[in-house]
């Protein structure tokens, strides 16, 4: 979300001044913040106290009356009730990024995406907007994370970070196909005439600060474009300690208060969620093991601290009546692949395993003539 406001700082002096020199200034004392940093934290500010959207949107641009909000968007922002107009500006997708960092899953970027869309551009092409932004943000962390800080490729950006987005604007993200120089000088404020242009920005650029020098130096809507490009960029690339840090001094205290706990609760929510990961992970681990016949079914449904069972019988090939398979279909894989087998765990194995009721799914027995496992499907 830091992302996005820094595109916003950096793109500011030239949203009505436009410059095409790629190797303009970052920063000079003729930026400032504008609507889309404003609406940016209203989002934010929403996921920290929990509350509306358009409650904390609303409230966050009365603060700051003339920020540079557009036409209809001035008129929401000045009325005591506001509605949804039917908008499709790029408000909906400047103003989103905190979602692609708050929400974990998918499912859950594109539905509260389209909730900070709909308090205002509730048309199709504005929810879009937004949805393809945070999911891209939302891919591309993940992508991120994956490469442990090392260079990603163009295809892996094409093909992971972006695809979904693009999905939205081209059922084939592989046809994707965007030449920006048809937009050089263009100003659109549409989501469906910008959000596409800032992913096939995202596509050319080798980071943070150049795929920003080219959103801005395009001479379009050069603020907003640039803080959507810089909110997918910021997710991807992460953000040069010295931006970061200069693009701060611009910000009101309230600003920074907001960023500061933002971050907290977003490490909390992280942590959390990693936690319940781990759990099913070792939920997971309890179903292989009672794969391998080391425990069964209702131990692992039942949450019992051991899920080893308490062996009597120990199971031999004569009790049941065993089928070979096919001779074209004979390896199984038992996707055993979280540690090892201790020395008490292979004596419960060699006692086999009898099905005990209808999930129980095999019969198991040891043959100590050729030291080997069997493993039947019941
Ligand atoms: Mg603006």
């Amino acid at each position: 979300m830091l992302g996005a406001i820094i595109g916003d700082i950096i793109g500011s002096r030239h949203e009505f001044h436009p410059t095409n020199n790629y190797d303009f200034h970052l920063f000079t004392n003729r930026c400032f913040f504008t609507d889309d940093t404003i609406c940016t934290f209203g989002v934010a500010d929403a996921l920290v106290k929990s509350e509306p959207y358009a409650k904390s949107i609303h409230s966050w641009c009365q603060k700051y009356p003339h920020a540079g909000y557009g036409g209809h968007f001035y008129g929401w922002v000045h009325t005591a009730n506001p509605q949804p107009y039917g908008s499709f500006g790029n408000g909906s997708a400047m103003r989103v990024s905190p979602i692609g960092w708050w929400f974990f899953t998918a499912e859950e970027v594109l539905e509260e995406a389209k909730k900070t869309a709909e308090c205002s551009h509730n048309h199709p092409f504005g929810i879009a907007g937004a949805q393809a932004v945070a999911i891209a943000i939302h891919d591309c962390l993940k992508l991120r994370r994956t490469h442990h800080g090392g260079s990603i490729s163009r295809d892996d950006i094409l093909n992971i970070g972006l695809r979904r987005a693009i999905q939205f604007y081209e059922s084939d993200h592989t046809k994707f196909h965007l030449n920006i120089e048809h937009h050089r000088n263009i100003f659109d404020e549409t989501c469906q005439g910008t959000v596409p242009v800032a992913l096939a920005i995202i596509l050319q650029s080798q980071g943070f600060e150049d795929a920003v020098r080219r959103a801005v130096s395009l001479g379009a809507d050069a603020d907003t474009l640039g803080a959507i490009v810089g909110s997918i960029a910021e997710a991807l690339w992460g953000i040069p300690e010295w931006i970061k840090q200069k693009a701060l001094t611009y910000l009101d205290p309230e600003m920074l208060a907001l960023l500061k706990d933002f971050r907290h609760k977003l490490h909390l929510r992280r942590k959390k969620y990693e936690e319940e990961q781990e759990e099913k992970m070792q939920q997971h681990m309890l179903l292989m093991r009672w794969k391998l016949g080391l425990g069964n079914m209702n131990d692992i449904m039942f949450d019992t601290p051991t899920p080893s069972p308490q062996k009597t019988r120990i199971a031999t090939a004569d009790m049941m009546e065993i089928t070979p398979i096919s001779s074209e279909d004979k390896s199984i894989c038992t996707d055993w692949k979280y540690g090892y087998i201790s020395h008490e765990q292979m004596d419960i194995l060699k006692m086999g395993h009898i099905p005990e009721s209808q999930e129980d799914h095999w019969f198991m027995y040891f043959n100590p003539k050729d030291m080997t496992l069997h493993y039947i499907r019941s």
